[in-house]
């Protein structure tokens, strides 16, 4: 707040663009924070909001039930892996998270194994900002380290390193100190923890579907609990629908947000296998998961989740994500300036790594003036875009990121 000389005002927001009190036009680069994936002000979406709000825009779903709440649940269990078959509602990412680390604690007390309530995470991890979740994100970079003293202690593993193709020598390099740990700790583990394929806020490592693969099978061999973090890759960022169908497996526990409902309400969607339902399927409330948020299921962010998804299915959202993901990759190939030090993209996301952040200042600054929004953070300058970029759209948001490194 100290140092920041100037916020952009949006006054109104359209399709990929933002517009700005002083009438400015910036392209986003972000998608508000990675959710508003068919762009802004979309119609069938403000539709689907005004007509469910003509019924009812909210009412509990403690001892009631109502038709987008279960419709969504249906279909989040159509569309993710097959095993997945159970849905939680809550109301944003982190709490989203706060319930799948609840949830892996009590399936092992109520499975006889109460000793097994600790974690593994990844180095590089963001989880969220809730006391729970910060406990799994990376300890000592990003945002939460200050807290490390007070935060449940949990395990951390070395990040993949080798991208998402390694060779065989690469991934027995990155999977050597996950054996380890699991072998090791497996009696006090309820589970790994992970974003799949891109990890986001933490530094935007990206890692392959095989190391994902084989921690399944370790997961499996230790009797630990598998947990995907989909907050930031659902819904089409790394070119699928989920991160999980670039692999072969199904985690126990996956876990949908920012994008779910494109970037119009708070909703977030724990789901699980029928093996950790029914650990908590009991005669009486005693072993039920004691979660209850008051908005969770909200019918204004179900009924818009279920349009969004129709929208995914229907207009060729994945192709346009492919689309992107040609562009970006080229640009990644291409990309040649004094300031980077790495650069890398999977599906709709680009990320630089940069040697010198204290130019973020004037980078995005030259990013304003140029028409584009970005927000680099630490040593990160990357584009998360809405989907429905033009491929001319798409062309230009890529040199005038680059053209912002001066
Ligand atoms: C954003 C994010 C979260 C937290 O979601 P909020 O809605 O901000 O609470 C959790 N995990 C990942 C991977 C995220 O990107």
């Amino acid at each position: 707040m100290k140092d920041c000389e100037y916020f952009p005002k949006v006054v109104r927001a359209e399709g990929p663009y933002l517009f700005l009190e002083d009438g400015t036009q910036l392209l986003d680069g972000v998608s508000s924070w990675w959710c508003v994936i068919h762009g802004y002000n979309h119609p069938a979406l403000n539709e689907a909001l005004r007509k469910q709000s003509e019924n009812f825009s909210h009412v509990m779903l403690g001892g009631l039930t109502h038709g987008p709440a279960e419709q969504l649940a249906d279909k989040l269990v159509e569309l993710t892996p097959a095993g997945l078959d159970h849905v939680f509602f809550t109301d944003s990412g982190s709490v989203g998270m706060e319930v799948a680390l609840k949830m892996a604690v009590q399936y092992w007390m109520q499975s006889g194994k109460p000793e097994k309530h600790r974690f593994l995470a990844l180095k590089g991890a963001y989880h969220g900002d809730t006391t729970g979740v910060m406990a799994v994100s990376d300890p000592d970079e990003g945002m939460h380290h200050l807290f490390s003293g007070i935060l449940a202690q949990n395990l951390f593993c070395p990040a993949p390193s080798h991208g998402f193709d390694p060779d065989l020598d690469q991934l027995a390099q990155d999977l050597s100190t996950l054996e380890r740990l699991l072998s090791t700790h497996h009696h006090e583990l309820a589970a790994f923890v992970v974003e799949p394929l891109l990890q986001g806020a933490g530094g935007f490592n990206m890692y392959s579907p095989a190391y994902l693969n084989q921690a399944k099978l370790l997961c499996e061999r230790y009797d630990v609990l598998l947990i995907f973090d989909e907050v930031a890759t659902g819904f089409g960022r790394t070119g699928r629908l989920f991160a999980t169908d670039h692999t072969d497996i199904v985690p126990d526990i996956m876990v949908l947000s920012k994008a779910l409902t494109a970037g119009y309400l708070g909703l977030a969607a724990t789901l699980s296998t029928t093996a950790i339902y029914e650990a908590f399927y009991g005669p009486d409330a005693s072993t039920a998961l004691m979660h209850g948020p008051t908005f969770t299921g909200n019918a204004l962010a179900c009924s818009v989740a279920l349009k969004s998804i129709e929208l995914i299915e229907e207009e060729g959202v994945l192709a346009r994500v492919e689309h992107l993901s040609r562009v970006f990759s080229q640009a990644v190939e291409s990309a040649d300036h004094p300031l980077i030090e790495s650069a890398r993209s999977l599906g709709a996301c680009l990320a630089l790594t940069l040697t010198d952040p204290s130019q973020f200042p004037a980078i995005q600054k030259r990013a304003i003036a140029s028409g584009l929004w970005i927000r680099p953070f630490e040593r990160y300058l990357y584009l998360m875009p809405p989907y429905c970029l033009s491929n001319d759209q798409a062309e230009e948001m890529v040199a005038k990121f680059f053209q912002s490194l001066g």
